[in-house]
């Protein structure tokens, strides 16, 4: 090892005499200033303040000299990289203020312009429910059945138990559809309900036959909040042999509960339908209040009218006419059918107070629903 060098002379250091070091300083502070952008500004940021720069070099170069040059030279280094960082620091603020000046102006979005994206819809909130209710009764092993909108009277009364002079066939308001010269007599009607779909799956089919069939529906009411002319209904039938009133109840419950929660149960009140024999109305308990606004007047509840039961629809066993009708030995086998308005179970599911809300197309009315695949 040898001794420190006495005379070693610090001007003799290149890299540290003073006109070196003021000229790095000067040269950096010029490429600071040069540069238009950020990217320019980091290469000059490279070449002028990194391990390879001229003053990071000098700045070696100070542990090598005699102890009373350190000081002096230590402070000219220090002072020559104090002026370019802070150069640096202030060049860098003014390009990032300009590039977000700049940004700013070009990313800016004129929200007053027209714009060109057609707005997302959503599905209609009655098709939905109606394929959240096949969809219960399809893992039950229902299948989904269809039939014309457009049906004959035999369809959509005489096989149902509803003879011409049947009094509940006038209630049913129906549209008549008239014959190609223009008469009544087409025999043809808007389907009144969806029974006649069930006919049809009877006549096409051998028991044991399981169908739920929604459809389009068509009575000659006046559009008004709790009327349309045009309705959903959803209907299942099940023949089988050894069906009785008790597997129409279970399964019932069963439709209730997928639907409405694990807590809901149903009642069924005795009712006359010609098509089932015995018929009942059939009632879910309030979903809201679970019948606890029942004569609590404190507790007023708006779905269930304070009752603490909501009327869905109407089922039965299958009247034995309607299966002899349909070629089927009611000796054999015996079957229950549930109908019901889908619009009816929309408006109390979902609050909806207006009917005509749910028919008039708004997107506004069912956007809200979302897209439920
Ligand atoms: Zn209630």
């Amino acid at each position: 090892m040898s001794a420190p060098n006495k005379s070693y002379d610090p001007v003799e250091v290149e890299a540290l005499k003073p006109e070196e070091i003021d000229g790095a300083r000067d040269a950096a502070l010029a490429a600071f200033e040069a540069a238009a952008d950020l990217e320019a500004l980091r290469e000059a940021k490279i070449a002028h303040t990194g391990d390879r720069s001229p003053l990071a070099l000098a700045n070696r170069e100070i542990g090598a000299l005699p102890p009373q040059a350190k000081a002096a030279a230590g402070k000219r280094v220090g002072q020559a990289r104090g002026a370019v960082n802070k150069a640096l620091a202030a060049r860098q603020a003014v390009l990032e203020a300009e590039r977000d000046e700049r940004v700013l102006v070009e990313e800016a979005v004129d929200v007053t312009l027209p714009y060109d994206r057609a707005p997302v819809g959503a599905r209609h909130p009655l098709t939905t429910l109606s394929e959240r209710i096949e969809d219960i009764f399809v893992a039950m092993g229902y299948e989904v059945a269809e039939g014309p909108e457009v049906e004959t009277e035999w369809f959509n009364f005489d096989a149902l138990n509803l003879d011409p002079d049947h009094p509940a066939r006038s209630t049913h308001d129906t549209f008549f559809v008239a014959d190609e010269r223009g008469g009544p007599d087409s025999g043809l009607v808007l389907r009144t309900h969806t029974s006649p779909v069930q006919i049809r799956s009877l006549l096409d089919r051998e028991p044991p036959v399981y169908v739920i069939c929604p459809g389009r529906t068509y009575r000659s009411d006046e559009l008004d909040a709790t009327h349309t002319p045009v309705f959903g209904q959803v209907e299942l039938l099940a023949v089988d042999e050894g069906l009785t009133m008790a597997d129409l109840k279970g399964t019932l419950d069963h439709m209730v509960q997928s639907l409405f929660g694990p807590e809901m149960r149903t009642r069924l009140r005795p009712n006359y339908f010609p098509f089932t024999e015995p018929s009942a109305e059939m009632d879910m308990v309030c979903f809201r209040c679970h019948g606890e606004s029942v004569g609590d007047p404190d507790r007023p509840c708006r779905t269930c009218a304070s009752e603490g039961w909501i009327e869905l629809g109407g089922c039965g066993v299958v009247n034995p006419r309607v299966l002899v009708a349909c070629g089927i030995d009611p000796e054999r086998y015996s079957g229950f059918a549930f109908g019901f308005g889908i619009e009816r179970m929309l408006m109390f599911r979902h609050g909806v107070a207006d009917m005509r809300d749910i028919i008039e197309g708004d997107v506004r009315f069912t956007r809200p629903f979302g897209s439920e695949i």
